[in-house]
Order: C-alpha cells, then sequence, then structure tokens
C-alpha cells in the first residue's frame, strides 16, 4: 500500500492551526483506506495515555502512531517512542513539504502532528494505527479518513479531570490555567465523536474501548483469533 490515508475534502496547509481553528491539514492524493484507523482523543487530562497502554497490551493488532512534537523531552521519554523529538525548523520542513495529515499548535507555543509516513507504516505491516490527538485534530482525521473510529475520553467530572491535570503538570505542558481553559472547551467537543468513554475506572474504560475496536476489527476482517 503506497498510500493509506484517503482524502475526502480539499485541504488547507501551511496556516497555524491552533485547538478551535479549522486549520491543520495538508494535502495528499486520494486513495483506498480499508483497514479502520482508531482514534483516541479527550480532554487534557483525563487519562488517555494510561488506556492506551492497558489498550495495546490487550490488542496486539494496534499499533501506536508516533506523532512528531517540537515540544521537549520529559523525563522517561524516549525520541521515536512516544514522540518525533523534531526542532521548529524541522516541523515547518515537514510542512511544506505536506508530510503531516493533521497537526496542531497549542496556546503555549509547541506544535504536535500526525506523520502520514506512521499511518503508512503501521497499515503496510498489516496493523491498525492508533492514534492519540487533541480533539480538533481528531476531527480533522475523522473528516479526512474515512475508515476512521473516532473515541473521546472524559474524566468522570470535571474536578477529577482537574485533579489528573495538576498531578501530572509538567513545565512544557503550559500553565495550569490555559490547560484547564482548554480542557473546558474540548469537554464541549465530546458529541462530535462516534463514542464516548468515560475513564472513571480504568479496567471497565479499557474494556468498552477494546469492546468498540474488536467490533470494528471484526467486521473488517481483521480480527485475529482468541
Ligand atoms: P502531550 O504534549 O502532553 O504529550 O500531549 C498534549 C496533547 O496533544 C494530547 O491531548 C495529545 O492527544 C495531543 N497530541 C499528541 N500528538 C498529536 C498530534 O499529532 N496531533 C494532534 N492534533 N494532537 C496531538
Amino acid at each position: 500500500m503506497l498510500v493509506s490515508i484517503g482524502v475526502t475534502e480539499d485541504a488547507a496547509s501551511g496556516r497555524a492551526a491552533r485547538p478551535g481553528d479549522t486549520a491543520g491539514v495538508s494535502s495528499n492524493p486520494p486513495s483506498d483506506t480499508r483497514l479502520p484507523v482508531f482514534v483516541i482523543t479527550g480532554t487534557s487530562g483525563a487519562g488517555k495515555g494510561t488506556l492506551e497502554r492497558a489498550l495495546l497490551a490487550h490488542l496486539p493488532e494496534l499499533e501506536l502512531a508516533v506523532s512528531a512534537t517540537t515540544r521537549d523531552r520529559r523525563p522517561g521519554e524516549v525520541d521515536g517512542r512516544e514522540y518525533h523529538f523534531i526542532s521548529n525548523a524541522d516541523f515547518d520542513e515537514r510542512l511544506d513539504a505536506e508530510e503531516f495529515l493533521e497537526w496542531v499548535e497549542f496556546p503555549w507555543g509547541q506544535r504536535s502532528g500526525t506523520l502520514r509516513s506512521e499511518i503508512d507504516r503501521i497499515s503496510d505491516s498489516g496493523r491498525v494505527p492508533l492514534l492519540d490527538l487533541e480533539p480538533d485534530g481528531a476531527i480533522r482525521v475523522k473528516k479526512r479518513v474515512p475508515n476512521s473510529v473516532t473515541i473521546f475520553v472524559s474524566a468522570p467530572t470535571f474536578a477529577e479531570n482537574e485533579r489528573r491535570l495538576r498531578a501530572r503538570a509538567t513545565e512544557s505542558e503550559g500553565e495550569i490555567d490555559e490547560r484547564l481553559d482548554l480542557a473546558r472547551k474540548q469537554l464541549e467537543q465530546a458529541d462530535d465523536f462516534d463514542h464516548e468513554v468515560v475513564n472513571d475506572d480504568l479496567e471497565r474504560a479499557v474494556e468498552e474501548i477494546s469492546a468498540i475496536v474488536r467490533g470494528r476489527l471484526a467486521d473488517a476482517g481483521t480480527m485475529s483469533e482468541p
């Protein structure tokens, strides 16, 4: 498969894409996408990362697509595993070369984007891409990738969302108030996605998402025998 992403609309590229904007997509020739692409999105602080790690352990068919980001590496993060950590100049070059399926710029300056090459690499290996995106990027993928399945994850209450955000606060994620404002706006987008899952209990939420994924993979004929 040369290109695994189907494009269904004209794309804009080069403009800044902040959460809340409609930009942040790049053009690419249309193509057929047979395997589903799963997108986990939700509020900042909903606990997506922990959920995804458990989901990946449950479902070997899935592989996390590693985004490119301009933010600093946090302790424990490995280049090429959590992200491809790149400079602003490198990000600009990749934008010009239309290497991103979508990308976003956060109010505190960092840019992150989904590399088409990652989706192709995973699909070409016969596995199914799992994307972790903030809601605006997830909406762009939903519009542009016909077989995408979008899952919005939220914390059980906003107070719990805030608690989780504060618990993992790092400098490279911006000021806590900015992130809380963003999380409030993101919560209003929950209805735009195919599924909403409340991350109240990790095991339960993983089961719920696994059932969604298994159902879609079974429909696509890609689910391995248990
Ligand atoms: P962090 O910088 O804390 O790892 O991630 C911040 C937010 O960026 C998370 O909500 C994550 O889902 C989102 N994100 C990570 N990579 C991408 C990407 O390539 N595109 C978009 N739109 N969002 C991303």
